[in-house]
């Protein structure tokens, strides 16, 4: 059965992105049938595919309005198990007419129902907001994966969002659970890095990924390509880091289905 991991946070430049991109073209390297979504109007998951958002006639935006249905939003991309549904900047529009619909929290997640099932892994990439959108993608998804950037002050939006988290597993979605916090951009040889991490893991415990995304020139660059980094440098370390990142992933799952009540699958 498919699984939705919707990438959240409330802070902008955390790898939310990268990851998004990345942990997809890990999964569909494997084999796995893999549909990256992009939720965020910045559409920086869509170029970070390879789309031109200029040039594209059917985005998301026209399937939770409705005028389209989803499937025929779906596009290939340059991995052969990788699909891709796409933003332009139209998506702004999407917020203020979902706005007015009945139902508009499950928009997205009704959309989903149908064809969740076509795939392995469905992973969402959302803005860094509590907008409609990112409702909707909270409100369709299994999981959250939450990037947590190795600063400063990382650590207080985190307890933010995890408070909306509650809220929205309360009144829209009691079966969201979490996949995990992701420690991104570690820098072994800085302090602040090393201090984020140790208080992640002393604070979180299981609910931090074993692995960990270091600061990498090779995944910025990947990024302003348009490609996933395991196309242009498999042996690289942010290619291997989400190599990782998805088997671990996937041994949670397989954990977690042997024992539902896992506690760090759940707030
Ligand atoms: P978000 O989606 O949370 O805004 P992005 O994934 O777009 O964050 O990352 C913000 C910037 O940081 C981008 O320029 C991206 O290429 C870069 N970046 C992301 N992850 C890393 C990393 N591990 N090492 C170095 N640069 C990174
Ligand atoms: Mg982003």
């Amino acid at each position: 059965m498919g699984h939705i991991i919707c990438i959240a946070s409330l802070k902008g430049g955390v790898g939310k992105t990268t990851t998004a991109v990345n942990l997809s073209a890990a999964f569909a390297s494997g084999g796995e049938k893999t549909l990256l979504i992009d939720c965020d109007p910045q559409g920086s998951a869509t170029t970070g595919v390879g789309f031109n958002k200029q040039k594209l006639t059917k985005t998301l935006y026209d399937a939770l309005s409705g005028k389209v249905l989803i499937e025929d939003t779906v596009l290939d991309t340059h991995l052969e198990h990788l699909k891709a549904i796409p933003v332009h900047s139209e998506f702004f529009r999407a917020e203020m007419e979902l706005m007015s619909k009945p139902e508009k929290e499950n928009i997205l997640r009704n959309l989903l129902t149908r064809f969740k099932d076509h795939y392995d892994h469905i992973i969402i990439d959302t803005p860094p907001s509590l907008s409609l959108v990112s409702i909707n993608a909270m409100t369709a998804a299994d999981f959250l994966l939450i990037p947590l950037q190795c600063e400063f002050l990382a650590y207080e939006s985190l307890i933010q969002l995890l408070q909306f988290v509650r809220l929205i597993k309360k009144k829209l979605n009691p079966d969201l659970r979490l996949a995990g916090i992701l420690l991104t951009m570690y820098d072994m040889g800085e302090k602040t890095s090393r201090q984020i991490a140790k208080n992640a893991r002393s604070h979180l415990k299981n609910a931090v990924f074993r692995t960990v995304i270091p600061r990498s020139v090779q995944l910025r660059e990947a990024s302003s390509v348009g490609r996933p980094i395991l196309l242009l440098d498999p042996e690289s370390v942010g290619a291997q880091s989400y190599f990782k990142l998805a088997e671990e992933i996937m041994a949670r799952r397989a954990k977690d289905e042997n024992h539902k009540k896992d506690s760090y699958l759940s707030f």
